[in-house]
């Protein structure tokens, strides 16, 4: 397939940016051949436009209509073939059985968002009926749903090149929802973006779609990001990657003379507490699993177990010594860019840096031709890392810090201290039922997804994930960006009081057309309204 390096707006290549940028082979660092070309704020200005003229349209999509979208798109995406593939390896150097199963993950969210559409109960019909003789004054008849948002900002991440990019769950849960999707690409993945972008214009195409339903914005720079997020016809943000940039758009949104929700899932360090009880009895297993999901895919995973607690104890020094070896016997893999490389160095040195820490093996970069650092272990104790609110901060790759908690209340007052994470886990024996209960309540309280012997990374895309959580981890800790909830962060509650049934959109009408489930006076049901 033919690269252009242009941006993509309504359909139409376009490339009026005089800066252009190339992907990065990280394994090489050697530059590919196409020059992408920076948007313009004329060609975000279009895209933005054309994204509210074609929600005109698709606001009142029938969900089928949405569904049949989200399947064709599958379709091209699955004909893109292995070029989605090696393209995305070479400007990754994820692998491809990595991103063999990563593309089945995406055509998979897609697909399951297009069943929830035709099942159709997610529009969360509420139904409160009349109440004309009620003393001392009758109640109007109330019904309630969810529609559409508006056009949605979506920024792709640098560590998922599919299940979080142009037509990842941010895409994915905005499309299901009716919302058109401007994307700025990743520059870390401009090719693999295109060759995405081509697959959704054949899809839009082929659907009849109106073209601003989509548009993709490439860039290196913030600058771009920015002039999107303060367009004035953009109604919500979807943004996955660090705490500095999500802030930075969280805040000019919030400054917007019409400011708009922005959904960004930054900054997670995934507290695992080791129980005693588990160190006595496995701790070869522990060690092992530990440090497969530290090192899984260079650690560059927002699930990334990136801080571990453990009661000091006979066993914990062994325990420390087996995570160390395992760490410094494995070759360390390459790293996404120089950019993840320049961030994470200078973010171990910090931690360095700071009272009380230790480095048990690593803290460098790996010198040869690849983006890559050394697999590295820092420990601590409980009462530096309670006093120290840096040594929370993100270390985006093979990095874990171990804290060794004195005693119990060492270790409740450490996760008291924590601040907002995607999730927690707890590794234990059956009968630290007592123990693990007293850490969960104050770890509920810090995270969206609570874990028991198993690790953080390793997302299901499935209706009850949660992944989200209190700030810093997002900016929206009502929301989650992975499973089929996700939608609702593109959709908003309309309530219609007392409309004739004609009037009413089917969700709401008597007779339930779409044969939906509906509250209706307090009970679940799909019956009709009498
Ligand atoms: P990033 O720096 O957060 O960038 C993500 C996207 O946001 C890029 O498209 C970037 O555009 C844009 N952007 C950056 N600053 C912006 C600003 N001030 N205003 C508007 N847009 C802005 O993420 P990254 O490049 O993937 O990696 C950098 C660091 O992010 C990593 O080292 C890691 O610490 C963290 N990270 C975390 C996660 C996670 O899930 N927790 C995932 C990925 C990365 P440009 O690149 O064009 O400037």
């Amino acid at each position: 397939m033919n690269l252009t390096g242009a941006n993509f707006i309504a359909g139409v290549p376009s490339q009026e940016g005089t800066a252009t940028f190339t992907s990065v082979n990280p394994r090489t660092r050697q530059p590919g051949a196409v020059r992408f070309h920076n948007a313009t704020a004329e060609e975000i200005n279009r895209a933005a436009t054309a994204a509210a003229e074609a929600f005109a349209q698709t606001r009142l999509y029938p969900a089928a209509r949405l569904a049949e979208f989200l399947d064709v798109l599958v379709e091209e995406i699955n004909a893109l073939g292995d070029e989605l593939l090696t393209t995305a390896d070479m400007e990754t150097a994820l692998g491809l059985p990595r991103l063999t199963g990563e593309r089945g993950r995406t055509t998979g969210q897609l697909a399951a968002f297009a069943k929830l559409l035709r099942e159709g109960s997610y529009v969360e019909a509420i139904i409160d009926t009349a109440l004309p003789d009620r003393q001392p004054a009758p109640r109007p008849d109330i019904r309630r749903m969810l529609v559409p948002l508006g056009p949605a900002a979506v920024f792709s991440a640098s560590n998922f090149p599919f299940a979080f990019a142009v037509c990842g769950g941010d895409s994915a849960s905005a499309w299901a929802a009716g919302c058109p999707v401007v994307v700025k690409a990743h520059p870390g993945h401009p090719a693999t973006s295109e060759l995405f972008a081509q697959a959704v214009n054949r899809a839009i195409t082929r659907c009849g779609f109106p073209p601003g339903w989509f548009s993709l914005l490439q860039g290196n720079t913030a600058e771009v990001g920015q002039i999107l997020v303060q367009h004035e016809r953009i109604e919500a943000v979807g943004f996955t990657g660090s705490l500095r940039a999500g802030r930075a758009i969280f805040d000019t949104a919030s400054r917007r003379e019409h400011p708009i929700p922005v959904y960004a899932e930054m900054g997670s360090v995934n507290p695992v507490v080791i129980l005693p009880g588990a160190l006595a009895t496995r701790m070869e297993a522990l060690a092992e699993g530990f440090v497969n999901s530290v090192t899984l895919g260079s650690g560059q995973f927002c699930t990334n177990p990136g801080l571990a607690f453990v009661l000091d104890g006979e066993q914990t020094q062994p325990f420390i010594d087996l995570v160390r070896e395992k760490m410094s016997a494995r070759a360390p893999g390459v790293l996404l860019n120089e950019s993840i490389e320049r961030g994470l160095s200078a973010a171990v040195t910090t931690t360095q840096a700071r009272p009380g820490v230790a480095t048990l093996t690593g803290g460098e970069a790996v010198a040869g031709e690849a983006f890559c650092y050394a697999n590295t272990v820092l420990q601590t104790r409980a009462v530096d890392f309670t006093a120290d609110p840096l040594l929370q901060s993100e270390h985006f790759g093979p990095v874990t810090l171990l804290v060794v908690c004195a005693d119990l209340d060492e270790l409740l007052a450490a996760l008291g201290a924590l601040h907002g994470n995607l999730t927690a886990t707890i590794q234990g024996e059956a009968d630290e039922g007592a123990l693990a209960a007293t850490v969960y309540a104050v770890l509920r309280e810090k995270v969206g997804r609570l874990i028991w012997n198993g690790f953080p990374t390793g997302v299901e895309v499935v209706y009850a994930m949660q992944h989200g959580g209190p700030y810093p981890a997002t900016t929206a800790p009502g929301t989650t960006s992975v499973g089929m909830t996700a939608i609702k962060r593109f959709l908003r509650p309309v309530a219609y009081q007392n409309l004739p049934d004609a009037l009413l959109p089917p969700a709401l009408q008597n007779a339930n057309p779409l044969g939906i489930w509906r509250t209706l006076d307090g009970e679940l049901t799909k019956v009709a309204v009498r």
